[in-house]
């Protein structure tokens, strides 16, 4: 499995960037994680659309789908030239109406993440996290090797079970220690680490950064609790599970 942070934003993107978003790839296999702002523009970087598999998109919000209806346009046009037209799948939870916003024609089709356990090579869980709307966690597995993005949630103790001994952890870190318990539905890099070392996980990797302040301080935050491997997420990282 290899891992390439597409943005790590929490809100919106900075410029040149995007929010969010993993491509997730495992034997030739491309899945996308969230699909907010800058995202499509980002996967680019890495891939051609025609190349990406799936999509799961965690929750509603603007940060996580803004790009969805760009995605859906390019995969209108890509599909016109190609001699081979794609049926991409984007995976989601139906709870809301936006759920079938994300069936466009023949060229993008909602799923019910809910009721999937398998994408293409990836073994899927998924959680509900603790967000003012309704938001899935995702445990990922293929190969032997487990990954667990958070998405957008606060302190959450059934998170703990559901990323045990997970080679990696992916989460959020939208606040900084002084505003734990001030702001619902996100954690701080404390609470990150915290649940990387109670969920005994190998590494850490933080995203959803805030717009303000030092982020490497959300890394010191997370260490208090986590010994070992913690840092921000990179974009345009490969970070590979053999
Ligand atoms: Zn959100």
């Amino acid at each position: 499995m290899n891992i390439i942070p597409l943005g790590i934003w929490g809100g919106y993107p900075k410029a040149n960037s995007a929010t969010s978003s993993f491509l997730i790839e495992e034997g030739g296999f491309r899945l996308l994680f969230d699909c907010g702002s800058g995202v499509l523009s980002s996967l680019q970087n890495h891939i051609h659309i025609q190349q990406l598999d799936a999509v799961i998109v965690t929750h509603y919000h603007h940060d996580h789908i803004a790009d969805i209806g760009a995605l859906q346009y390019a995969k209108l046009i890509q599909n016109q030239l190609a001699d081979e037209k794609k049926t991409l799948p984007i995976y989601a939870h139906n709870r809301e109406d936006s759920f079938q916003t994300l069936t466009f024609k023949d060229h993008t089709k909602a799923v019910d993440i809910t009721q999937t356990n398998q994408i293409g090579p990836f073994a899927i869980q998924t959680i509900k996290t603790n967000h003012p709307v309704y938001c899935l966690a995702v445990r990922i597995e293929a190969n032997g090797k487990s990954v667990v993005l958070t998405a957008d949630t606060g302190w959450e103790p059934a998170l703990i079970d559901f990323s045990e001994k997970a080679d990696l952890l992916i989460s959020e870190a939208n606040l900084y220690m002084q505003y734990e318990g001030q702001i619902p539905g996100h954690m701080t890099g404390r609470q990150a680490g915290l649940l990387a070392k109670e969920a005994d996980v190998e590494q850490l990797l933080l995203t959803h950064l805030p717009h303000f302040g030092e982020a490497e301080d959300l890394v010191k935050e997370a260490q208090r609790h986590f010994s070992k491997n913690v840092s921000l997420a990179q974009p345009g990282k490969s970070y590979p599970f053999v």
